[in-house]
């Protein structure tokens, strides 16, 4: 059973997603913890995260994710931004808590200069200080562009931050396409083989989830901007090949392409009927 969805408002709550999710074909789906340029957590209803649960177990959902805000920068050279992140992380997988055994999955962060040692050093410090050995979230680490001093857009730079993590079995990867591509590895050509480095350098057990977005712009570009799926430098093909890999396949699949809630009911419908027929 493909798993495919995409990103959802939480504005109206969890059973409001799960219900907005089957209107669109989706069995998982991905939201925003917080504004995801705000910092304000959510109010919690216990009886709202009950019946997403309820409703994703009747409708055979995979698992979903959970995506924190964008300006949460664990390795900020700021340690008000950093403690912020660190509040931020804390409270959101007490949140997740509600929804065991889904994703959190976090943009690993930009350097700002300090380098890419310190930088890995400072997340996985908070990673150390927040992840709790009896919680039932995987968090996962964004592959990115590259952009900036972004840390995550090399597999070695996600090795490097889990390598220093105590609790790495709670620590995992999202692919997100669109920042592959950018980012240089040529999935468009050979996807076998970034799979392959991804397994000898990460491992592909630690991969639990995939963005797939189109890209804006050419491989190699470093920019990061989300194309709509079969309008981008990547093409459905590529999409295709992610979504019927052999090791991919088990996978949640969230689409962030930038349309409107119908506009992703249109796209996950398309991939499903493509992806039947592979
Ligand atoms: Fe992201
Ligand atoms: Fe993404
Ligand atoms: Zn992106």
């Amino acid at each position: 059973m493909l798993h495919i969805g995409c990103h959802l408002s939480a504005s109206r709550g969890f059973a409001a997603m799960g219900r907005q999710a089957l209107e669109l074909g989706a069995n998982t789906f991905q939201f925003f913890t917080r504004n995801p340029r705000g910092s304000k957590a959510k109010d919690l209803d216990p009886a709202d995260a009950s019946a997403l649960r309820d409703l994703m177990a009747r409708h055979g959902f995979g698992p979903i994710v959970a995506h924190a805000p964008y300006i949460m920068n664990p390795c900020s050279k700021d340690d008000g931004i950093r403690r912020l992140a660190e509040k931020m992380m804390r409270e959101d997988l007490a949140l997740m808590e509600h929804l065991p055994g889904n994703y959190y999955n976090f943009h690993p962060g930009s350097h700002v200069g300090q380098g890419l040692e310190a930088g890995t050093h400072l997340i996985a410090d908070m990673l150390n200080r927040v992840i709790t050995p009896k919680q039932q979230t995987v968090v996962l680490l964004e592959t990115m562009a590259g952009k900036g001093s972004e840390i995550g857009g090399r597999f070695k730079e996600l090795r490097q931050i889990i390598d220093q993590v105590e609790r790495s079995e709670k620590v995992g990867v999202c692919m997100d396409t669109c920042h592959m591509s950018d980012g240089g590895y040529d999935i468009i050509g050979n996807l076998d083989a970034v799979l392959e480095e991804f397994d000898q350098v990460v491992g592909l057990d630690r991969l639990h989830a995939v963005h797939i977005n189109d890209s804006m712009n050419p491989p190699g570009s470093r920019k990061d901007r989300h194309a709509r799926i079969g309008e981008g430098t990547l093409g459905t093909e590529t999409i295709l090949r992610f979504l019927t890999h052999p090791a991919l396949r088990h996978l949640p699949f969230v689409l962030e392409t930038p349309t409107d809630d119908a506009g992703h009911g249109e796209e996950i419908t398309l991939l499903r009927q493509l992806a039947e027929k592979v």
